[in-house]
C-alpha cells in the first residue's frame, strides 16, 4: 500500500509505520547521545506510552536509564487494508529498538481506565518485572468510563463563568474566524474532572500498592500544562483547567499514601508541543504557530523529548528540582518568560490569513502534525509500496 495522510481537520486517520519508526528513532538518539542519567529509575510503568509526552517518558527511562518498562495505551492495530494508528506503529518501534538492545519492555493495550487493565498490569508486573520505581501518568482521552459504576463521562472544553471569544485558525481552509465558546455548566465541569482530573491516577497508585509491585522511594509523576494569557481562558482557567487542578488535589493525597514507602507524587508542568491532543484544542494550532517562531528564533524550542530529558534531569533525578509553590516541577519556564510571551502576544494581535506563513511558523506547526503521524519524515520513501501490518508484541 502506498500510504499518504488522510487529514481531516484536527485528526490524521492514518499513519505511516516506517515515519512512525524513524520518529522514535530520532528520540531514542537525542537521549543516547545525552548519555546516561545518573539516579533515573530502572523498572518503569508508562500508562499513556505510545504518543507525545508519554512515549518520550518511555524512551527517556528506556535509553537514558536502561529502564525495563511496562507500557499502557489505547491504539488501533493495522489490518490488511488499513494501516494502525500511530501510537500502534511507535509502540511497535519502540518495542523493537528497546528489545534489540536487551531491554525488557512490554506493552498492554487496552482500556487504562478499566479494573481489568489494572488488574493485568499487576499480574505483568508481578510475574515480569521488579518492583517499580517510577509511574508515569499520561493519558489524555475525551471520555472515561467509571470502573465502579460504569457511567461514562465525557470532558469539554469550554470556558468557566463566561463565554468567551478568540481568533481560531482553521487548519483545514486556513481561515481566521472569531470563535466563540459557552460557559460550560457545573455538570460539564465536573464530567471533565472525572475524566481528566486526578481519580484514575490514584485508582492506579492505590492498586499498585495494595499490589505490593511498588518500590521503596517510588515516584510518580502526572503531567500538566499551566500557559499564560493567550491560552488561559480555554484552557489553564477553564474545564480542563479544573480537571488539572484536581491533579494537584490527587498528588497530595497519593504522596501521603506512599509516605510509608518514602515514595512521592509530583505534578510536572510541561510546555506547549504538538501532539494529537493539544492540536484537538481550539486556538491553540494558532498559538502554537505563533510560539514556534518565537522560541525558534530565540534557540529555546523543545518537543517532547527535550521536555522529558530536561524533566529527568532538572525535575526527577536531580538534589536541586525546579518545584514551585505547589510541588510541582517545573520544565515550562522557557515559554512562559515574560519576554518570550510577550513576543507571542505580539505576533497572536497581528496574524491574518495574509501573512500567517510569514510573520509565524505555522509551516513549522503542519510539518509537526504530520510528523506525528509519520509523515514528512526525512529518509522515508513516501512513494514505495509497504505492508501496514508490522509484527508486534502486544498483549
Ligand atoms: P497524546 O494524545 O499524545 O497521548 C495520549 C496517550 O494516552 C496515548 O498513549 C494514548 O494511547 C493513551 N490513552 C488515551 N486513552 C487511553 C485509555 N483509555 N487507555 C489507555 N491509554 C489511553 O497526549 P499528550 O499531549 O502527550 O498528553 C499526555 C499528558 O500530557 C496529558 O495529561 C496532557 O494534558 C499533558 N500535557 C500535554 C501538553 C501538550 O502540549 N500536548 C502540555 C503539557 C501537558
Amino acid at each position: 500500500m502506498i500510504i499518504k495522510p488522510k487529514v481531516r481537520g484536527f485528526i490524521c486517520t492514518n499513519a505511516h509505520p516506517q515515519g512512525c519508526a524513524a520518529n522514535v528513532q530520532e528520540q531514542i538518539d537525542f537521549i543516547k547521545a545525552k548519555g546516561p542519567i545518573a539516579g533515573a529509575p530502572k523498572n518503569v510503568l508508562v500508562i499513556g506510552c505510545s504518543t507525545g509526552y508519554g512515549l518520550a517518558s518511555r524512551i527517556t527511562a528506556a535509553f537514558g536509564a536502561g529502564a525495563n518498562t511496562l507500557g499502557l495505551c489505547f491504539e488501533k492495530p493495522p489490518t490488511e487494508k488499513r494501516t494502525a494508528s500511530a501510537g500502534y506503529y511507535n509502540t511497535t518501534a519502540f518495542m523493537e529498538k528497546a528489545s534489540a538492545e536487551g531491554l525488557y519492555c512490554e506493552t498492554l493495550n487496552g482500556d487504562a481506565f478499566s479494573d481489568e487493565m489494572k488488574d493485568k498490569t499487576i499480574a505483568r508486573l508481578k510475574e515480569k518485572m521488579p518492583k517499580v520505581d517510577l509511574v508515569v501518568y499520561s493519558l489524555a482521552s475525551p471520555r472515561r468510563q467509571d470502573p465502579k459504576s460504569g457511567e461514562l463521562y465525557s470532558s469539554v472544553l469550554k470556558p468557566i463563568g463566561k463565554s468567551y471569544t478568540a481568533r481560531n485558525l482553521n487548519t483545514d481552509t486556513l481561515k481566521i474566524a472569531d470563535v466563540s465558546f459557552d460557559p460550560a455548566t457545573e455538570e460539564e465541569i465536573a464530567q471533565t474532572v472525572k475524566v481528566m482530573g486526578g481519580e484514575d491516577w490514584e485508582m492506579w497508585i492505590d492498586a499498585l500498592k495494595g499490589a505490593d509491585v511498588l518500590s521503596e522511594g517510588c515516584n510518580t509523576v502526572a503531567y500538566t500544562y499551566l500557559g499564560e494569557k493567550i491560552t488561559w481562558p480555554i484552557y489553564g482557567h477553564a474545564t480542563i483547567g479544573k480537571a488539572k487542578e484536581d491533579l494537584d488535589r490527587a498528588s497530595k493525597a497519593i504522596s501521603e499514601s506512599l509516605a510509608g514507602l518514602k515514595g512521592q507524587a509530583n505534578v510536572s508542568v510541561l510546555k506547549a508541543v504538538v501532539t494529537q491532543s493539544s492540536s484537538a484544542i481550539p486556538i491553540m494550532p494558532l498559538y502554537l504557530g505563533c510560539m514556534f517562531k518565537v522560541m525558534k528564533e530565540e534557540g529555546t524550542h523543545e518537543d517532547c523529548i527535550d521536555q522529558l530529558y530536561r524533566l529527568f534531569t532538572e525535575g526527577l533525578y536531580t538534589d536541586t528540582p525546579r518545584l514551585d509553590a505547589d510541588n510541582r516541577f517545573r520544565v515550562d519556564e522557557l515559554e512562559l518568560r515574560a519576554e518570550t510571551q510577550a513576543k507571542i502576544e505580539a505576533l497572536w494581535g497581528e496574524v491574518t490569513e495574509e501573512n500567517l506563513f510569514d510573520i509565524t511558523d505555522f509551516k513549522g506547526y503542519q510539518a509537526n502534525f504530520l510528523k506525528l503521524f509519520g509523515f514528512g519524515v526525512d529518509g522515508v520513501d513516501y512513494e514505495a509500496d509497504f505492508s501496514p501490518i508490522v509484527d508486534t508484541e502486544f498483549l
